[in-house]
């Protein structure tokens, strides 16, 4: 049976006889023998491989090695008398799958701009970093899921296609089949929805959230993990088209509820990701930000920061440093200040709470003076905002006041009224950006770098 590498490297005794499967990172040929280093994408170390010229088909095989090529290799573990690992492996038998053109093959040994692997998305899996980044994508989510299941939370599918544009139509992607070069029009000569393949319009979902509403008032805890898409035209370096959101939905919950669950589930995933990438965590504190590490044992070992969004305008105000937007109590908080409370002033994730109402959603419940919601944001260092939540309005009268408030159509959002007309009761959730977290956790600076098929203006090449 072939065998994982990181398992080899872990656990892999001298005389066992093994067979591996993967690429070829780098190849020595000495006299009389050869090395190559082969690694399945287990770990960021592959397995060292020595070939000696006894092998069946010794030259010509070794001829077709090169680094990139796909190769199993069956042998014996033996010790290694090398610096740099505890065993390696003496081949008995090399089968080679695909050769890789070094003439061509992009990746060779040296280091590449993240730019330049981008538009080589296709390969760029295959790098140390990349390969590092994808391993800790994979604990996170399995961290998540985990969190959540031990917790009793249901996991609840919402629908990626929707016809609620309830948070900014203007970055919602359209849902169509009709053909856009003859749309149906009606007698005012606007399309006709009514013939498409929904009968009115559709997009996109931006969140799961309303549909977790829904399931949460049978289920009591769930949560949502999915894509979500935003056609924001922004060129940031926190900002995908198309990204994952996680968002539980608690009833019987209010707002200390919620932050109190948003930093116990931050504080769980990093403490899995430093017990299950160990390795590839070092890797980065080394390589792409020298304080991944001392981030992730701050997250776990203190108490976030709690302040009010009052408060949070006060700090900006005395801080002697210039923003260039303004701060003023009423508007929001762009990425300069929330870096500026959690990098700076307090160094650890900062939970800002109620905020004013004119600029939060019209789900967010108002508290007594009216001024503000009960919502609250997570700021984490060099990130900004990673997570935003809110407990939910689950009064029908102010909501639906709300709604009007807004200039939205109170008649959309029947089934989210209906909510509060049957068995409400008070419940709250957040969003977390998926990619946001994964860029937290290992200090890339680029979004586009943390998920595998990024989609952003102009780009939906791979
Ligand atoms: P921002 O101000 O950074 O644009 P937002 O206020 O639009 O964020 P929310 O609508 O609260 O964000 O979305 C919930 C979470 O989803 C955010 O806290 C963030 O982590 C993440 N997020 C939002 N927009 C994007 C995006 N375009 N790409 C990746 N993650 C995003
Ligand atoms: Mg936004």
């Amino acid at each position: 049976m072939t065998r994982r590498i990181a398992e080899l490297l872990r656990a892999g005794q001298p005389d066992e006889t093994v067979t591996i499967q993967g690429w070829v990172r780098t190849k020595r040929e000495q006299k009389g023998f050869s090395f190559i280093e082969v690694n399945d994408g287990s770990s960021m170390a592959g397995l060292q491989v020595v070939i000696n010229p006894d092998v069946p088909d010794y030259e010509a095989s070794l001829k077709r090695i090169s680094t990139g090529a796909s190769v199993e290799v069956s042998g014996v573990l033996v010790p290694s008398p090398g610096k740099g690992q505890r065993i390696e492996l003496k081949a008995e038998s090399v089968k080679v799958y695909g050769e890789a053109d070094p003439e061509t093959y992009p990746l060779q040994k040296k280091r590449h701009s993240f730019e330049f692997l981008r538009d080589i998305g296709h390969l760029r899996s295959r790098t140390n970093t990349l390969g590092a980044v994808f391993r800790v994508r994979n604990a996170c989510a399995t961290a998540i899921h985990q969190f959540f299941q031990e917790r009793g939370f249901l996991w609840v599918h919402t629908p990626v296609i929707t016809a609620s544009d309830c948070e900014g139509a203007g970055e919602m992607f359209a849902v169509t089949s009709l053909n856009l070069k003859q749309p149906p029009l009606t007698e005012q000569k606007e399309i006709d929805y009514t013939q498409d393949f929904f009968g009115k319009p559709a997009y996109l979902t931006v969140s799961g959230q309303l549909e977790a509403e829904i399931m949460a008032m049978a289920f009591s805890n769930v949560y949502t993990f999915g894509p979500t898409f935003r056609a924001e035209n922004s060129n940031t370096s926190r900002h995908l088209a198309e990204f994952w959101m996680v968002e539980p939905e608690m009833a019987f919950c209010d707002l200390d509820g919620d932050m109190d669950l948003a930093e116990a589930f931050l504080k769980y995933i990093f403490s899995y990701v430093m017990e299950h990438c160990s390795e590839d965590m070092e890797f980065f504190n080394k390589l792409i930000d020298q304080s991944v590490l001392e981030t992730a044992e701050n997250i776990i070992n203190n108490q976030f920061e709690r302040i009010t969004y009052t408060k949070a305008i006060e700090l900006l105000e005395k801080a002697d440093q210039k923003f260039e937007y303004p701060v003023e109590w009423g508007l929001d908080l762009q990425s300069e200040h929330e870096r500026y409370l959690a990098e700076d002033l307090f160094k650890k994730p900062t939970i800002v709470t109620d905020y004013p109402t004119q600029i939060k959603a019209f789900y967010m419940r108002l508290s007594d003076d009216e001024k503000t919601v009960r919502a609250m944001d997570i700021l984490a260092p060099k990130i900004g905002e990673i997570i935003g939540g809110s407990q939910r309005e689950e009064r029908l009268d102010v909501l639906e006041r709300r709604i009007i408030e807004q200039g939205l159509d109170p008649k959309t959002y029947w089934w989210y009224l209906d909510l509060r007309r049957y068995g409400t009761v008070p419940h709250a959730g957040f969003g977390l950006g998926f990619e946001r977290l994964v860029q937290f956790m290992t200090g890339m600076a680029n979004i586009r770098d943390v998920i595998p098929f990024p989609r952003t203006p102009q780009n939906v090449e791979f």
